[in-house]
């Protein structure tokens, strides 16, 4: 059995979710990254705040390439991402947790590959944006803890850090977007391209601009407020901790064998495939 640490990316981490952290830095070839090491539901675990611990990192300045190579340096092949986010489907409400499966990209300034810098690029498949074998295993864990699971979403990325405008939302909905939110896109792609696991457990905390009253994100009576006080983030960590005991090593996916195949050029010296890896482990 694989004692790789499982990822979690999140916007928190609470001390009754991950115990036992110590911050570890991380070098990779596009700067450092922080990672929490420590333990979820008895399994080892690795933990980027994404934000930032005092939140001070927008989505549109996150460090995306250093984040998920530091991911992979620690030997995390799988990752959880949690993503609050609003809603763009009167179907899907507030409360309401979505596993997305698709997503639409609607970035504008962040990198594209990890392999941007290099004489070499890759082409990698998403037939399946998000791993299917993780994406049961959140379903499960989800659905042991609340009764307003929805197994399906397409997942809307937003530059940010501005909130979409009413003519955005309604854009999306007639391009078949469900959810929107910020800080998916890259992680999503070069998870894939780094070969782990990728899959979103995205809580639902508002609906988008101009399908109800406007939101604000911080302070009294904020969106962000709410999401804790009414106990959505406390739900969202059982679903963590639910996911961190159910998960297999042994999953059965294509994730992990992302890349065989698929380089033009010669893969840069940071980029050691996971074979090469192990074998180096032997
Ligand atoms: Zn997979």
């Amino acid at each position: 059995m694989s004692d790789a640490p499982i990822g979690l990316i999140s916007s928190a981490a609470s001390e009754e979710l991950l115990k036992n952290r110590k911050a570890e830095r991380v070098s990779t070839p596009w700067g450092e990254a922080e990672i929490l090491l420590g333990e979820i539901a008895g399994r080892q675990a690795a933990v980027l705040l994404r934000y930032g611990t005092n939140l001070t990192t927008p989505s549109h300045k996150i460090n995306y390439r250093a984040n998920i190579w530091a991911m992979r340096e620690l030997g995390v092949d799988a990752i959880i991402s949690q993503n609050a986010i609003g809603s763009v489907n009167t179907a899907i409400r507030p409360g309401d947790i979505v596993v997305p499966d698709d997503f639409l990209d609607k970035t504008k300034s962040r990198p594209q590959s990890l392999f941007d810098d290099s004489e070499c690029w890759v082409r990698v498949d998403f037939t399946d944006p998000f791993c299917p074998a993780l994406r049961a295993e959140l379903i499960d864990a989800a659905t042991a803890v609340s009764d307003r699971v929805i197994e399906r979403g397409v997942f809307v990325c937003t530059e940010g850090p501005r909130f979409e405008t009413p003519a955005e939302i309604r854009a999306y909905q007639m391009e078949g977007g469900d959810i929107v939110g910020t800080p998916l896109v890259p992680e999503v792609i070069f998870a894939r391209e780094a070969e782990i696991c990728f899959a979103s457990i995205a809580p639902v905390i508002n609906f988008g601009a101009g399908m109800a009253p406007a939101v604000v994100h911080f302070g009294p009576g904020s969106m962000n407020e709410s999401y804790y006080s009414d106990g959505l983030h406390d739900l969202i960590e059982k679903v963590i901790i639910s996911a961190f005991k159910g998960h297999s090593p042994e999953r059965v996916c294509t994730c992990r064998t992302a890349l065989d195949g698929g380089f033009h050029g010669s893969p840069p010296e940071w980029f050691r495939s996971r074979e090469k890896v192990k074998a180096e482990a032997l």
